[in-house]
Parts: C-alpha cells; sequence; structure tokens
C-alpha cells in the first residue's frame, strides 16, 4: 500500500501536469484508487464513503458486479465495442428492454436518438431539433437552470461563471423563473403563459421550453407537480416542445425512473445521460415522440454514438433493477429515511438551515456559502465525500448511490452532522 508521503508526490505532478482548470480534484484532495458501491479507497488506503456518486452518474453504485458481469462477458467474447451507429446485437437488446420493460411499462412511445456522449451532446441534439421542427429559434430555459457546457447547452443555462467563461455572445434563450423563484404566492407558469400568449411581450415565439423537474446544480430547487403540468400545458398552447432534462434526476433519483412520472408528464422529448448507463460509462440518448423525429438520415452524428459496452451495461440496470417496483420503493424509503434525518439536524442547528428535494436527490441549504464549504471539506477529511450546489455554492447536495446500504448511509450523515456542528463551533469562536 502506498503511504501519504507517495500521495503527497503524486498530487504535486497531477498539479504540474493537468491544467488548472481541474476542480474535482481540488475539492476532494486525494488519489483515488479503488471503488466499490458507496465506497472509494485513495492509494493510501483511506476509505471515503460517496455521497456524490460522480453527480449522479453512479445511481447504481461503483463497480457494481452484477453490472459488471454483464460488460466483462461481452468483451469477453469479443462482441463489437465501437460500430459507430451501426445495428449491433447489445443496440437491439438494450432497444428492446429499454421499451419493453421502461416505456411500454408506463404507457409512454418514443424514438430513441443516440447522441455522442455527454449530457450536453444530447441537450444541443434536443435543441437543435426542437429549431428544426418548429422553424423558431428562441427557447425558453429557467433561473438557476443547469443543461451543459456547449455554447447552446451554456446559452440556456443561468450560472454567471460558466456563462462569463464562454468567452462569446450568448444567444438564442429567454429565461424565465423557475417555481417558487418569486416567493410562494407568485404563480411563474402563468407568469410564463401570460408572457409566450402575448406577441408583443418581447419573448419571442419559442421552439422549446426545457426544464429540469429538480434542479440539481442549481441548488436542489424542487418544482411542484402542479406547476410541471402548467408548463407542459403552456409549451402545447404556444406549439412550443415541452423538453424534460432528465440527465441528473432521471433513472431513479427522484424515485421512479423518469422524474416527471410522478406529474403524470408526457414530454415531446426527454434527455439522458449521467447514470444511464449503469456504471458510469458515457451513454446518452433522447426520447423523441414518433411524429417529432424529423431528421434526415445522418443530418446529426457523431463518432462515439451508442457505445456499445456502455449499452450492455444499460441493459443490465434495467434487468436488474427495473423489472418491478422493489427498487423504486427502496429508493423512496432511503429518500424520506434521509430526508427525516436531514430535517432533525436542521432544526437542532436552527440557524435556518432547511431541507428540500425529491427521492433521493436531497439538498441542505446551509444559507452561506462559508458554512457549507466548511462542512463539506471537515467531512472529506472524516471520509465523506459531498458535494455543493446552488448560485453561491450554499446548498451541501445528498446524492447517495440509490443501492446505498443503509449502515453507511447513517454513518455519512453521523459525519455531515458532527462536521456541521464542528463548523458552527468554530464560526461562534470566531464571531466571539
Ligand atoms: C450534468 C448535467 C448536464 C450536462 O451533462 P454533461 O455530461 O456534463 O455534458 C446537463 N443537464 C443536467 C441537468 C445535468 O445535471
Amino acid at each position: 500500500m502506498r503511504r501519504a508521503t507517495d500521495e503527497g508526490r503524486d498530487t504535486r505532478a497531477l498539479e504540474a501536469l493537468e491544467s488548472n482548470v481541474r476542480i474535482y480534484s481540488r475539492v476532494f484532495p486525494a488519489i483515488f484508487s479503488r471503488a466499490r458501491g458507496s465506497i472509494m479507497l485513495t492509494e493510501c488506503g483511506r476509505k471515503i464513503i460517496d455521497f456524490f456518486s460522480g453527480a449522479g452518474a453512479l445511481n447504481y453504485g461503483h463497480n457494481n458486479h452484477e453490472i459488471k458481469a454483464a460488460i466483462v462477458e461481452y468483451l469477453d467474447s469479443d462482441a463489437v465495442v465501437h460500430g459507430l451507429d451501426m445495428a449491433t446485437t447489445a443496440k437491439l437488446e438494450f432497444l428492446k428492454a429499454f421499451d419493453s420493460i421502461i416505456l411500454q411499462e408506463r404507457d409512454l412511445q418514443y424514438r430513441l436518438q443516440f447522441t455522442g456522449p455527454t449530457g450536453a451532446n444530447a441537450i444541443e441534439a434536443a435543441l437543435k431539433l426542437s429549431r428544426k421542427v418548429t422553424g423558431r429559434k428562441n427557447v425558453i430555459s429557467f433561473t438557476r437552470g443547469y443543461h451543459g457546457m456547449s455554447l447552446g447547452a451554456i446559452a440556456a443555462s443561468a450560472n454567471h461563471f460558466y456563462r462569463v467563461g464562454s468567452g462569446v455572445s450568448l444567444s438564442g434563450a429567454t429565461f424565465m423563473p423557475y417555481d417558487g423563484y418569486l416567493g410562494p404566492d407568485v404563480d411563474t407558469a402563468e407568469y410564463l403563459r401570460n408572457m409566450l400568449l402575448d406577441k408583443s411581450s418581447g419573448v419571442d415565439c419559442p421552439a422549446a421550453i426545457l426544464v429540469e423537474t429538480v434542479q440539481g446544480e442549481g441548488g436542489i430547487n424542487v418544482a411542484s407537480k402542479e406547476w410541471l403540468r402548467s408548463i407542459q400545458a403552456v409549451a402545447k398552447d404556444t406549439g412550443a416542445l415541452f423538453i424534460v432534462d432528465d440527465i441528473q434526476m432521471g433513472c431513479g433519483r427522484t424515485g421512479e425512473f423518469f422524474s416527471f412520472e410522478f406529474a403524470g408528464l408526457s414530454p415531446d422529448i426527454v434527455v439522458m445521460s449521467k447514470s444511464l448507463s449503469g456504471y458510469g460509462l458515457p451513454l446518452s440518448m433522447l426520447l423523441v415522440k414518433e411524429e417529432l423525429d424529423a431528421w434526415q438520415p445522418g443530418e446529426h452524428t457523431g463518432t462515439f454514438r451508442s457505445n456499445n459496452l456502455a449499452l450492455v451495461s444499460a441493459t443490465a440496470a434495467i434487468n436488474i433493477y427495473w423489472r418491478d417496483q422493489t427498487f423504486s420503493q427502496g429508493v423512496h424509503r432511503t429518500g424520506e429515511l434521509m430526508r427525516s434525518r436531514l430535517e432533525i439536524i436542521a432544526s437542532e442547528h436552527g440557524n435556518g438551515f432547511s431541507v428540500r428535494g425529491r427521492g433521493m436527490a436531497l439538498g441542505f441549504d446551509c444559507q452561506t456559502a462559508e458554512i457549507a464549504e466548511a462542512t463539506t471539506r471537515k467531512a472529506f477529511e472524516k471520509g465523506l465525500m459531498i458535494e455543493r450546489c446552488g448560485p453561491d455554492d450554499q446548498v451541501v447536495k445528498f446524492l447517495p448511490a440509490l443501492t446505498i446500504d443503509h449502515e453507511i448511509l447513517d454513518q455519512g450523515l453521523k459525519i455531515f452532522d458532527e462536521s456541521l456542528a464542528e463548523t458552527r463551533k468554530s464560526g461562534w469562536r470566531y464571531n466571539a
């Protein structure tokens, strides 16, 4: 096993060789070597509980052995790994499993479009298709929304730091207030409706309305069922496509496979990525209503679409976890457990702390960036990996694997509680 001094030397090598843009190696300063389920191991043997799950790309945990078995078997048989978007056995099996286990069970009908491997690639495809279908240019997106780092996706994302960093003038999106943005008494869906139905409101007719049902990066802001239904109705009434970005909140994160099921929505396009492959392999796709599948063959393309290894793990994940309700019910139960524990922590500490979220996507609002930052830093020192989100990074974001063992969940929550207590104690001393 390597010692801490080796790790220090390796960290310096990393700092010298890797671009300054690196971020998570700063937030979580360690060199990770192995991982399984909800535990990551560092080179010098430290165990870290993972409440971050690769920003939601590891809903079924690290190196899930049941899913891994399918990949290993596939590799071992010299089956096709890369085949552009050619028809392969792996693709056919994924299409059939996704259609029967996920779509038909929910009375949904979609064509599947495989895009480039990242979430941003899929967002670009969704926006491009909306513009093509409607002949319109503008897109409605929401305050605090996040959709990725390519220019079209940043244009529809609210974060100031990322927008400025793009270095060009971003166009093609109009921002509207998300649910609750103007306080509990303002129905921002009604506001959007008025703006879009008024031809002289100054907002160009949109090709699409792009929404997250829970804003993951934006601070775990939760949209209500009623609000989401109203937004869908506004899209319909104004001839815009209704797009749900389910990249982070999909694949079971909120309890059901799709984060919009609870509201009974029927989006025109659903964007999927992150946990879709089930194994942290890059795989992204759009679900597109058949009548909107207006592409010419090859009109939107890319080298790495529907990577077969990722399709094999995606098929395994669907088969293992989504054939019946058991897994989904477990996510709801674990989510409620986490929420009640976090609510107790919030009320014990007072200080205006609050908890929000759905399913196993929960946010602990620390009110100030300083408390959230110090708490997550202390938590990492104590062996818990947890990230922050929100406009000022003031919200601690709980995204454990949906498969997490309750004992490990408990240990992680305890570390969070202790870290918060220590942060508050030291802050109190500084103020005194
Ligand atoms: C992560 C994320 C994206 C972007 O995905 P990348 O793979 O990082 O390009 C888009 N939308 C949401 C909601 C996300 O969480």
